[in-house]
C-alpha cells in the first residue's frame, strides 16, 4: 500500500474471511417449533405428523400415494424387496451415483449390472441399457444425477420391451420434472433422500412413492413386516392384535423427522427459486472462461439442482482436479465431488472385476468435476465469492 495513503485498504482478490461450507442444512424457526410441539406430545415415533408429511409430500410431487421412512436407502431397499427381486436375479443400474443406490441391489442379493452414462447429464444411457439385458435381468435403477431428470421415456420403453420395472433413485430430484411431469408421479417406484445435505431434510429420512398397491407391500415389509401400523396399535381404540406376515424391516420415519419435513416441504417452492438464481449466476460468470464446462440442463426437463456440478476442461489448465479443489478450499470456498464411481470401490471392483475405464464417460468425467456450494441459504456476497475463488483459480493455473 503505498505510504501516506487514507482510507479502506482493498480487500485480497478472491478471498473470504471464512470457510464457506459445502452444504449446511437450511432450518428455520418454524421447523424448531415443529419439533418442539411433537417432543411435547404424547407421540415421537411414526403417528399424525408422518401420516400428514406423507399426504403433503404426495400432493407436492402429485403421487398416487407416499410412504415415510427412515432414508432412501430404505425406500430403495424397500422397494426391490417388495418387487421380489432376489438371488439370480440383475439390475441394471449406473455408476454415477451414491453407494447406496448399488448396496440395496446386493442387500436382496441381486447382481447390479452397471452401464455408462450420458456425456451431458451423466445419467443412465438407455442406448447402453439395451445391451446389458439378459433373460435375468429384472430392473432398471435410475438415478437423477444432480436433480437433472435420467431419460425416463428411453429407459420406460425398454423396460417394456423385455418386460423389466423401472425403479427411480430420486435422492437430488426434488422437485425436479420430466417433460412437464414431477418426478414421483408416475407408477414407478421412487425413492427421495431427506439426508442432511439434500434439498429438503428432515436430517436423517427418505419418502417413497408409487402406486397404491405396491405402498400397501411396502408399507408392511417396511414395519416388520406387522399387518397394521404399530401407532395405531396405541391409539384409542386400537387393538394390540397384530400378525406377522414377512420378516419385515424396521425402516419407519419418527413424527420428530417428519415435524422438520413438514416445513421443509413448504419451503421448497422458495427454495427452489434460491437454487435456480445461483445457478444462473454461476453459470453466467463461468460460461466464457476456457478451463470451465458449467452443467448443462436439457430443454424437456426441469433439473432441481440439487448439485452444482462444474466439469474442468483439462487441456486448459495446468492443474487437475484435486489440485483445483484444494486451491478453492484456500480460498475458504468448500466443494464436494459427486461421485467417485460405483466400480473404483474396493467391494464392486473387486467382487465383479471392473478396470478403471471400464466405463470411460464416467471415469473421465468423474476426474474432471466437482460440486460447488448449492442451496438456498447462500447470500449474494457468497455466491460472488465463490465466483471470484474458481475465476482466480482457473485464470491463475491456466495453460
Ligand atoms: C444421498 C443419496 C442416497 C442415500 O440417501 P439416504 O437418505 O442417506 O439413504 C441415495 N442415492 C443418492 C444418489 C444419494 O445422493
Amino acid at each position: 500500500m503505498p505510504t501516506g495513503v487514507q482510507g479502506p485498504v482493498a480487500p485480497a482478490p478472491a478471498q473470504r474471511r471464512t470457510f464457506l461450507p459445502f452444504a449446511p442444512p437450511v432450518i428455520g424457526q418454524e421447523e424448531i417449533e415443529e419439533v418442539v410441539d411433537t417432543l411435547k406430545s404424547a407421540w415421537i415415533t411414526t403417528g399424525p405428523k408422518t401420516r400428514a408429511f406423507e399426504r403433503e409430500f404426495a400432493a407436492f410431487v402429485g403421487a398416487p400415494g407416499a410412504l415415510a421412512l427412515n432414508s432412501c436407502t430404505a425406500g430403495l431397499h424397500t422397494a426391490l424387496a417388495t418387487l421380489g427381486i432376489r438371488p439370480g436375479d440383475e439390475v441394471i443400474t449406473t455408476p454415477m451415483t451414491f453407494c447406496a443406490s448399488v448396496n440395496v441391489i446386493e442387500h436382496v442379493g441381486a447382481r447390479p449390472v452397471l452401464v455408462d452414462v450420458e456425456p451431458d447429464t451423466l445419467n443412465i444411457d438407455p442406448q447402453r441399457i439395451a445391451a446389458a439385458v439378459t433373460p435375468r435381468t429384472r430392473a432398471i435403477l435410475a438415478v437423477h444425477y444432480a436433480g437433472h431428470p435420467a431419460d425416463l421415456d428411453g429407459i420406460e420403453a425398454l423396460a417394456r420391451t423385455h418386460r423389466l420395472t423401472v425403479v427411480e433413485d430420486a435422492a437430488h430430484a426434488i422437485p425436479a420434472r420430466y417433460k412437464g411431469r414431477c418426478i414421483g408421479s408416475g407408477t414407478n417406484p421412487v425413492a427421495f433422500s431427506f439426508y442432511a445435505t439434500k434439498n429438503l431434510t428432515t436430517a436423517e429420512g427418505g419418502m417413497l412413492t408409487g402406486d397404491a398397491a405396491f405402498l400397501e407391500r411396502a408399507r408392511v415389509l417396511s414395519l416388520h413386516g406387522m399387518s397394521r401400523d404399530a401407532w395405531k396399535r396405541y391409539d384409542q381404540g386400537g387393538s394390540w392384535r397384530y400378525e406377522v406376515l414377512l420378516p419385515g424391516f424396521k425402516y419407519n420415519m419418527t413424527d420428530i423427522q417428519a415435524a422438520i419435513g413438514l416445513w421443509q416441504l413448504r419451503k421448497q417452492d422458495a427454495f427452489q427459486r434460491r437454487r435456480r438464481e445461483v445457478v444462473a449466476r454461476y453459470t453466467a460468470m463461468f460460461a466464457g472462461e476456457e478451463a470451465l464446462e458449467p452443467p448443462v440442463a436439457r430443454p424437456d426437463v426441469e433439473p432441481a439442482w440439487h448439485l452444482y456440478v462444474l466439469r474442468l476442461r483439462r487441456q486448459a489448465l495446468r492443474i487437475g482436479r484435486d489440485r483445483f479443489i484444494e486451491e478453492l478450499a484456500a480460498r475458504n470456498i468448500g466443494t464436494s465431488v459427486h461421485f467417485i464411481p460405483i466400480h473404483l470401490h474396493p467391494y464392486y471392483r473387486d467382487k465383479y472385476g471392473y478396470a478403471a475405464d471400464a466405463f470411460p464417460v464416467a471415469y473421465q468425467n468423474y476426474r474432471r468435476l466437482l460440486s460447488l456450494p448449492l442451496h438456498p441459504g447462500l447470500s449474494d456476497r457468497d455466491v460472488s465469492d465463490v465466483i471470484a475463488a474458481v475465476l482466480d483459480v482457473a485464470r491463475t493455473h491456466r495453460r
